[in-house]
């Protein structure tokens, strides 16, 4: 079957990438801009994204060096980084991300070693045998070597909240939760949003709290979801699954998903409970691959903190994060 990016609006194609995971593609986006091209979101650099790259290109007649004017990236998480800097290499073009998602990059990305210390000290308070520990770890760095090569330069996205892609002109909308400086891009005039990861049809965003995060992601996410709420959205084009027609209704779902997600943990957490075992009462734990489990631990704790924030659970903070009712 031959790779076709669709035409999902006018002078926008969606562009599916491979991933190499369960979840195994993530949608990227080419938007006419002039008479060249910018590309939202990228993918993570193994030989069959390439391959849909290059297809893609052949597909609209795109030559990289000449045609595109701008990457520009809804946040740092690999699926939509990843390939940043090879776009770059291949284009010579800016590439753009919010502020709050910059200083993650450096974080992240450029310090990958520090980072995994880290990661390493946090999974072990959130009571991950250490065993398991190892592969989370392993999971980690597959990854980061997916995230490469890193590119030479980024820019912040522009602080007027506005961004020019050919005939539009987008509203750069900040949405934290799933990462903390999300960004979507509101076209009002056709109601019409390039929508990241923050609202998913099929699968609930992972709104995770990581040892990079800022405090709350989950009340942050929620108070975004409130706010969005109301926003005329015609269409949102999203990072992965299905383009979305029906927004409010899927923020709704997503509001009553963390509202139950948060009772459970709140009554299995009565008589004490660590992360890890708190993951085991959401998610059946011996079918999550090593990747997953990473996500589903900073999913536990951002609930978790939640209750503890509202002083619905007592929290301790030694070697190992201890939640109670
Ligand atoms: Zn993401």
């Amino acid at each position: 079957m031959a790779i076709t990016a669709h035409l999902v609006a006018p002078d926008i194609y969606q562009a599916r990438i491979p991933l190499p995971y369960q979840l195994n593609h993530v949608f990227c986006y080419l938007l006419r801009d002039g008479s060249g091209w910018t590309i939202v979101d990228t993918g993570l650099n193994w030989p069959e994204a390439q391959a849909a790259w290059f297809a893609y290109f052949e597909q609209l007649g795109i030559n990289p060096k000449e045609d595109i004017r701008k990457i520009i990236l809804t946040h740092m998480h690999p699926d939509h980084f990843g390939m940043a800097g090879w776009f770059q290499s291949q284009s010579g073009a800016p590439i753009y991300i919010s502020e709050r998602e910059l200083h993650t990059v450096h974080y992240i990305w450029y310090a990958w070693a520090a980072r995994e210390v880290n990661m390493r000290h946090y999974f072990q308070k959130c009571g991950l045998p250490e065993n398991l520990v190892e592969t989370a770890i392993q999971a980690g760095n597959s990854t980061a070597a997916l995230t490469a090569p890193l590119p030479k330069q980024i820019e912040p996205l522009p602080a007027d909240g506005q961004i020019v892609i050919g005939d539009r002109t987008f509203s750069i909308i900040t949405a934290p939760g799933h990462s903390d400086g999300q960004a979507l891009f509101y076209h009002a005039p056709e109601e019409l949003l390039l929508s990241g990861d923050h609202v998913l049809l099929k699968i609930t965003p992972n709104i995770g709290l990581w040892p990079e995060s800022d405090p709350a992601p989950l009340a942050r996410y929620l108070a975004s979801l409130d706010a969005l709420c109301d926003l005329p959205v015609k269409l949102a084009l999203p990072g992965h699954k299905s383009v979305i027609h029906n927004w409010q209704a899927r923020i709704n779902e997503l509001q009553a998903h963390h509202a139950q997600r948060l009772a459970l943990l709140h009554e299995k957490s009565a008589r004490g409970i660590t992360v890890f075992q708190a993951a085991g009462e959401i998610f059946d734990l011996s079918r999550l691959t090593q990747h997953e489990i990473r996500f589903a631990l900073a999913e536990t704790l951002a609930h978790l903190e939640y209750l503890g924030d509202t002083g619905a659970l007592q929290r301790e903070d030694g070697d190992v994060y201890f939640f109670k009712g």
